[in-house]
């Protein structure tokens, strides 16, 4: 208890007492203390009428005069008063702060509702994606008008980027992500990737170029070598062993030119939908398969579904000759390979498994990059680009599919590709 409050009790008390010396003289105690509790009574409802009126102009102004526990509670009014303008001054200035700050962002920012309609956006938004500041609350799909990108916001899969040129140059390419945050509330991100792109072109365009140009010399050396070790008498051993390492060296360039030449080609073909008859594919893959086995009889082929799956068969008969021709190369030369084609859980599946070497486990998500070879002593001995692999994925990603391996060290390894049941024909 306050001072002040002490104090409002001992007035109180006083004129109580003094009601009632007076009442041993006068008589009348309960008259005056009546009056007592009426005056205590009138004063309290004057400052509670007085706080009132102070409260409903908005606590301005000059503090109204109080005494006792009333000037206490104008002091707490006062004090409350005072915090909350400090709390608003700091929040203003945060939100300035951030303001500030998102719209310093080289990159563009827009935040959407539920409905796709747009609540913010910052300057980038504007010289990115050509917004107005008077576009608050339109419907962005109604602004940039891509189908790709109408679909994107509809598939709400915030995992996924979208590629799109700018609506207002179409020399910028912006690289499109969504984050969900708060109620309904999404945080549109478009990022210039125009120089990536470029440099990821260039690059793609040297590899193709250089493979190009180096078909013809190769082609020539390899001409050449055959037509010198033709002539070879035998007489010098030295002559015989450089021809043919020559053209075993030739032989291997040629693969990888023609490997690098394929993997762009499946970077930047048109992809085909034909009805792809992979069983008969696979009969033809495990027969040329068997003809580069030197043990006859190594590949076991099991078709226990005759389904169909759109795509190109001319890719995927390069990715699965790419896997039978693995099983083969890294498994012992009596060891049996098995080749499944089936059907579960409504996706189709092609799978290679072989009782060779394995891979690690800390291999197997590496064998995929390109000229990533597990051991590169034993891999140099085998044949071998270090690109099959590399192909394998690309060719199953531009057909909705998916690479799995399951492999052991000194047990085996599983290749499966899983094709979706939109694929399936
Ligand atoms: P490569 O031309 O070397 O065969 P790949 O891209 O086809 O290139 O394979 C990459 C590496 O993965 C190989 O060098 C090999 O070490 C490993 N690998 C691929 N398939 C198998 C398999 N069936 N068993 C064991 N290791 C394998």
């Amino acid at each position: 208890m306050t001072w002040l409050w002490k104090k409002e009790i001992e007035s109180v008390v006083f004129w109580l007492l003094l009601a009632s010396v007076l009442s041993l003289a006068i008589g009348h105690f309960s008259t005056m203390v009546f009056l007592i509790c009426l005056g205590v009574l009138i004063r309290q409802i004057r400052f509670i009428n007085q706080l009132e009126k102070w409260l409903r102009q908005g606590a301005k102004g000059k503090v109204p005069k109080a005494c006792g526990v009333w000037e206490d509670i104008y002091y707490h009014f006062l004090r409350l008063k005072k915090t909350n303008r400090q709390q608003k001054k700091e929040l203003a200035k945060r939100l300035e702060q951030f303001r500030k700050s998102t719209g310093a962002l080289p990159d563009a920012a827009v935040v959407l509702n539920a409905q796709d309609e747009i609540e913010w956006e910052n300057a980038a938004a504007r010289d990115m994606l050509g917004l107005k500041k008077s576009d608050k609350g339109q419907r962005i799909p109604n602004l940039i008008r891509f189908p790709e990108f109408n679909h994107f916001l509809k598939a709400k899969d915030y995992s996924q980027y979208l590629t799109i040129v700018s609506p207002i140059n179409s020399n910028i390419i912006l690289e499109i992500k969504v984050v969900s945050y708060g109620k309904g509330l999404r945080l549109l991100l478009a990022h210039d990737v125009t120089q990536l792109k470029k440099m990821e072109r260039m690059r793609k365009d040297f590899v193709a170029n250089v493979s190009h140009e180096l078909r013809t010399p190769l082609t020539v050396l390899k001409g050449y070598l055959e037509t010198l070790t033709d002539f070879d008498n035998g007489l010098s051993p030295l002559h015989t062993t450089s021809f043919q390492q020559m053209l075993e060296q030739t032989d291997r360039m040629q693969h990888l030119v023609d490997d690098l030449l394929l993997l762009t080609r499946l970077e930047t073909k048109q992809k085909k939908s034909d009805c792809v008859d992979v069983p008969k594919l696979l009969r033809q893959i495990c027969q040329e398969g068997e003809y580069l086995a030197s043990v006859k009889q190594r590949i076991e082929l099991s078709l226990e579904t005759q389904v169909k799956v759109t795509g190109d068969e001319e890719e995927l008969r390069s990715a699965f000759t790419n896997l039978v021709v693995n099983a083969l190369k890294y498994s012992p030369e009596e060891s049996l390979v098995k080749v499944r084609w089936h059907q579960n859980a409504g996706k189709a599946w092609m799978s290679v498994t072989d009782k060779g070497e394995g891979i690690s486990l800390v291999d197997i998500p590496r064998v995929t990059e390109r000229f990533y070879r597990v051991d590169v002593k034993r891999s140099r001995k085998l044949s071998g680009t270090g690109l099959g692999l590399a192909i394998v994925k690309h060719v199953l990603m531009r057909h909705d599919a998916q690479l799995q391996i399951v492999s052991e060290l000194g047990k085996g390894s599983c290749f499966s590709c899983e094709f979706p049941h939109k694929r399936i024909c």
